[in-house]
Order: structure tokens, then C-alpha cells, then sequence
């Protein structure tokens, strides 16, 4: 019998150390991370005019529209790259994207990292990442070289849009409109949830373990 889980969404608000998730999961399912902001930034990155665009809605912190991110993300999904499944982070962020998912090409499970907008300010005012999306934190995770990615030797930069009013504006958005995806996944029976307050490392063991007691 093949693994029952290969197809993945990763839920949470900002901060709620999906990246970091993302990689256990990735490693121990052996599937590739679709995440929808470095989709974004990559299209924005190569310029023209659906690059400036979704430059000024990402910049502001509002959604791009339904329709573009729908587009964008099946068409990744639909390549030889997801053949075998594929983790999700940063879409479906509301009922209109999980229903343009639900009738493609689906999803096993929605695993979120519940946590407080306390905990998700703290953290993302300390983010810096690189433009290949690696992602580090100047007091939890710090790269060993200062403002120079460990992993790539770029650059390290805060994000336009982390900061703390716009952060606010993400988390409210996230809470009035992603939430609402919780009760349609929970309804399918497809919702595990994590305390993404414990520290880092604990909610990687936690996903680990549920991991090696679902996954073939
Ligand atoms: P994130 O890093 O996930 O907060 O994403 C950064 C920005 O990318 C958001 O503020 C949105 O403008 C855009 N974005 C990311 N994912 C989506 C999505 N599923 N639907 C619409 N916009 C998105």
C-alpha cells in the first residue's frame, strides 16, 4: 500500500514556524514545499506588469485575488515536479481557494500551528530571510555569519511587510477569513492541530510523532 499522506496543507498564521515545519515534514514524506509567497516573489522578481501588481498587494498585506494565486498554484501542482505529492504553505487561505483545491487535485490532511497573536508579533518583527526564501531570526534562530544567510551566502533582509502594522493586518486578516478553513477542513475530518507556542523544536517532535504514527 502506498502512504496515505502525501498531500499536505500547512496551516497557521504568521510566524507560526512553518518554514521550519515545512522542512521536517518535507524530509520525513519525501514531498516537495509549494509555498505560495516564494511563488509570489519569484513572479515578482522577473517584473512586467503581474509582477507589479502582486508587488503592491503583497507589499500593502492584503490577498492577491483569488483567480491570480488560483491560477499560479494549480498550474505548480499540476507539473511532474507534485507527481507524488506535494506540501502546501501559504494556500488555500480561504473557501474559495480550498474549494479550487478540492476539486483538483486535493488534499490528505491540514496540519495547523495554532498560535497566539502575541507569540506571532514577537517573532515576526525579529525575521530576516534571504531571496531564496531561507529564513532565520535574529534572537531564536540567528545565521551564524550576522546579515548573511548561512545557508546561500545572500543577503539577509527584514520584509517590507513585516512590520508591526502591517503584521497586525495580516494577523486579522488571517483570523477573519483562513479561520473559516478550519471548520471546512475539520468537517471533512481532515484537521490536525499543533500548539505552535511551545518552542520550536517541541512542535517538530510533536509533527514528527503524529507522522510516524500516520504515514506508511
Ligand atoms: P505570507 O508570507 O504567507 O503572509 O504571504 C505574503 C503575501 O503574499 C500576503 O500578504 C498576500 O499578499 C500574498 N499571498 C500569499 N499567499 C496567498 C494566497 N493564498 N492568496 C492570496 N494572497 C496570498
Amino acid at each position: 500500500m502506498g502512504k496515505t499522506l502525501k498531500k499536505i496543507v500547512l496551516l497557521g498564521p504568521q510566524a507560526s514556524g512553518k518554514s521550519t515545519q515545512a522542512k521536517v515534514i518535507m524530509d520525513y514524506l519525501g514531498i516537495p514545499l509549494i509555498a505560495t509567497s516564494h511563488i509570489l516573489r519569484k513572479v515578482v522578481a522577473r517584473g512586467g506588469s503581474l509582477g507589479q501588481k502582486l508587488k503592491e498587494y503583497m507589499d500593502s498585506g492584503v490577498l492577491v485575488p483569488d483567480d491570480t494565486i488560483i491560477t499560479l498554484i494549480l498550474g505548480e501542482l499540476g507539473s511532474e515536479y507534485c507527481m507524488n505529492g506535494y506540501l502546501l504553505d501559504g494556500f488555500p487561505r480561504n473557501l474559495k481557494q480550498a474549494e479550487a483545491l478540492n476539486t483538483s487535485c486535493g488534499v490528505d490532511k491540514i496540519f495547523n500551528i495554532e498560535i497566539s497573536d502575541k507569540v506571532a508579533m514577537k517573532r515576526v518583527l525579529g525575521r530576516r530571510i534571504c531571496s531564496e526564501g531561507h529564513v532565520f531570526h535574529i534572537e531564536f534562530q540567528p545565521s551564524s555569519k550576522g546579515d548573511i544567510c548561512d545557508i546561500c551566502g545572500k543577503e539577509l533582509y527584514q520584509r517590507e511587510d513585516d512590520t508591526e502594522e502591517i503584521v497586525k493586518r495580516r494577523l486579522a486578516i488571517y483570523r477573519a477569513e483562513t479561520e473559516k478553513l478550519l471548520d471546512y477542513y475539520d468537517k471533512k475530518n481532515k484537521l490536525v492541530v499543533f500548539d505552535g507556542d511551545k518552542p520550536i523544536e517541541q512542535v517538530s517532535e510533536d509533527i514528527l510523532k503524529y507522522l510516524q504514527e500516520h504515514a506508511e
